[in-house]
């Protein structure tokens, strides 16, 4: 089959022959229909400790339909059905497994860094950590449930966004899964705190009710005030560079909640006393539970939520590694997706 093959840090990525994927016992094998391009994927492809392994097919956000299926696996995954799912391999026995919360098993291992990725013709899914996804979710839509549950994920983790006033710093798309959810969820003032002002037009259209440029205001902290009436209850800091976290701390109020969402590898530097004078809440989170999925499919099933748009572009294998490089650079996309048919 063909696929998008990780060369080294700096070399785009290259369209290469290799070899098909065979389903574990409980695996089924998908036909690759869409894949989107991830802030992890642009990350992993650079040059740092974590980097992905040299040979490594990355690529985590896909859909597909069924085309192979290992001999363990139910009668209910049927050639043709449309998939999506947690990009984990994991035992699939243990309790965090049963329980749809895949990222605690042990033997974790995940899709597009340690195992082949959805850059590709096919790829092998674990069928405990996939969904079967009802024929009204297309492959956009799809495509999308992976990078949306990141949001949602990130939303439930907070003590309740309903009638708060939230500042997302960030509108990259995870920032912009976090608007549409706090909106979802019943967020009263929810400003998005972003310097390119054409994601902060997209934040606009997801949930947000105001936007901030940073580069154009003295005092974030004032500015929120006087668009809300109110200073943040919940922070989320979407971005994922060094000294954002220092930063969230500083606009946040006494008693508030700082949610870390941005996904940072790097050392980063705060004062735990300018959080502990605030008494706040600092809360990491990561992942998905697999009910964030079925959620996310449920609503797109019956039309109650529509992000189609989110996706602003789609490439073949032929422009796919210049439009995967082309997102490294400040750009105007929201999401970029891989169609290898
Ligand atoms: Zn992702
Ligand atoms: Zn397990």
């Amino acid at each position: 089959m063909k696929a998008a093959v990780f060369k080294g840090a700096g070399k785009p990525l290259s369209i290469e022959s290799v070899k098909d994927p065979t389903p574990g016992s409980n695996q089924v094998v998908i036909e690759v229909k869409r894949c989107g391009i991830c802030g992890t994927d642009l990350h992993g492809t650079e040059d740092h400790e974590g980097a992905l392994a040299i040979g490594t097919v990355p690529g985590h956000e896909y859909v597909g339909e069924i085309v192979a299926a290992g001999s363990k696996v139910d009668s209910k995954w049927k050639t043709g059905s449309k998939v999506t799912g947690i990009p984990f391999h994991t035992c699939g026995n243990c309790i965090p497994c049963r329980l749809g919360r895949p990222w605690q098993c042990a033997k974790i291992s995940i899709v597009g860094m340690q195992e082949p990725g959805g850059f590709a013709d096919y790829v092998c899914v674990d069928t405990h950590n996939s969904i079967i996804l009802p024929e009204s979710v297309d492959w956009i839509e799809g495509a999308l449930i992976e990078p949306m549950a990141v949001g949602l994920h990130a939303v439930k983790m907070t003590s309740g966004v309903n009638a708060k006033n939230i500042l997302i710093v960030g509108a990259g798309p995870v920032g912009l899964a976090v608007a549409y959810w706090c909106r979802f969820m019943g967020g009263y003032n929810i400003v998005v705190s972003e310097p390119e002002e054409l994601r902060n037009t997209t934040a606009l259209k997801y949930g947000a009710t105001a936007t901030i440029n940073p580069n154009e205001v003295d005092d974030l902290s004032a500015e929120f005030l006087k668009i809300s009436g109110a200073e943040p209850d919940i922070i989320f800091e979407c971005v994922g560079i060094p000294g954002m976290i220092a930063e969230s701390i500083e606009f946040a109020t006494y008693g508030s909640e700082v949610i870390v969402v941005g996904f940072c590898t790097r050392q980063d530097f705060f004062v735990p006393a300018a959080a502990m004078a605030k008494e706040l809440v600092v809360r990491f989170v990561l992942s998905y539970h697999k009910e964030d999925f079925e959620f996310i499919a449920g609503l797109m099933a019956s039309d109650r939520v529509d992000v189609a748009d989110m996706c602003t572009g789609t490439v073949g294998y032929d422009d796919f590694a210049q439009a995967f490089e082309d997102l490294r650079h400040p750009n105007d996309h929201c999401k970029v997706m891989l169609a290898p048919d």
